[in-house]
């Protein structure tokens, strides 16, 4: 090889390793891809894309969604994925609860949808539109329909559904949808895979609550389903949300303990780091409580531990 071919080869070699390293430290280019997982004849979830996942269910001359992903590009490649399976429009959409990436994606719905929700939804939903700003959803997409008790039976289009509202959880307006026939609950955030650590993610600033959250994994263990749509990640079985429930119930009860025991916060977030999820990738045995998965703007929400602190210390000076 003569060293002018060595220097080409080189120059190559440089350029790529800059154009890749360059990549690596760009933000990616938008979500990955939906992926469509088909439960029944008759029902699919939308896993990823823009947002959190989505379970469609085709009804006799329309489609229900649970959830409506997080932006207009996302829910067009929503309503994209929903045609290559079936002619019919989009005519009810149920919202899990108030946050972004489960409501925004609503601007890009046909007009005239019937939206679903819990009425705390709406009201958080309202409070967000008032403050404005880049998080806010489509103004002409509020929920139209609202669940006021804590179990609704109904049938739309066909389609038997039951809506549960257990308890305020991992928001105040959290609701839980589930189909009889099919044996299928979408829970929204109640419970999702995509954390680094084991605990669940609790909207301290939207009245979610860590007791209302044991109650609403208790409901959905109670129903007779096989598969669990979760607000983000994968699917679950039913020993799935029995394990998540054992393990915050233990952490939640030492965490009651140790305030009876007079610990402060600090002494509480000390003893209780945060244990990884199952599959996630291992962190530094230092990382802080409540540290990792992150990735968000503003001042941090409470983590699992702060929120249980509060609630239970709460409760303690009435
Ligand atoms: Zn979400």
């Amino acid at each position: 090889m003569s060293s002018r071919t060595l220097s080409i080869g080189l120059g190559i070699v440089a350029c790529t390793v800059l154009a890749t390293s360059t990549r690596a430290q760009q933000p990616p280019q938008g979500p990955p891809p939906i992926t469509m997982k088909q439960l029944t004849p008759d029902v699919w979830a939308a896993l990823g894309g823009a947002g959190g996942n989505v379970t469609i269910i085709v009804g006799k001359t329309s489609v229900i969604t649970v959830d409506a992903k997080q932006t207009e590009p996302g829910a067009k490649d929503l309503l994209a994925e929903i045609a290559k399976i079936t002619p019919k429009p989009v005519g009810t959409a149920i919202i899990t609860h108030s946050d972004g990436d489960h409501v925004n994606g609503l601007v890009a719905f046909p007009a005239g949808v019937k939206i679903i929700a819990h009425e705390n939804n709406k009201k958080e939903q309202e409070a967000a539109l008032a403050a404005g700003g880049r998080g806010a959803p489509p103004a002409d997409k509020l929920p139209n329909q609202v669940v006021t008790k804590n179990k609704e039976t109904m049938t739309i289009d066909g389609v038997k559904l039951e809506l549960y509202h257990f308890a305020p959880a991992h928001t105040s307006g959290d609701l839980i949808v589930y189909l009889p026939d099919q044996k299928i609950v979408s829970m929204g955030d109640l419970v999702v895979t995509n954390r680094a650590d084991d605990n669940p993610n609790i909207h301290f600033e939207k009245n979610g609550s860590t007791e209302g959250w044991l109650a609403n994994v208790k409901g959905m263990i109670g129903l007779n389903a096989d598969t669990y749509v979760t607000g983000h990640g994968d699917l679950l079985k039913k020993a799935d949300l029995q394990r998540k429930l054992d393990a915050t119930t233990a952490r939640r009860n030492k965490i009651v303990a140790m305030v009876k025991e007079g610990k402060t916060l600090d002494e509480i977030k000390t003893g209780l780091p945060d244990a990884p999820a199952p599959g996630a990738p291992a962190r530094g045995a230092g990382a802080p409580a409540g540290g990792g998965g992150g990735g968000r703007g503003g001042p941090a929400p409470l983590t699992f531990v702060e929120s249980a602190y509060q609630e239970i210390t709460k409760g303690a000076k009435k």
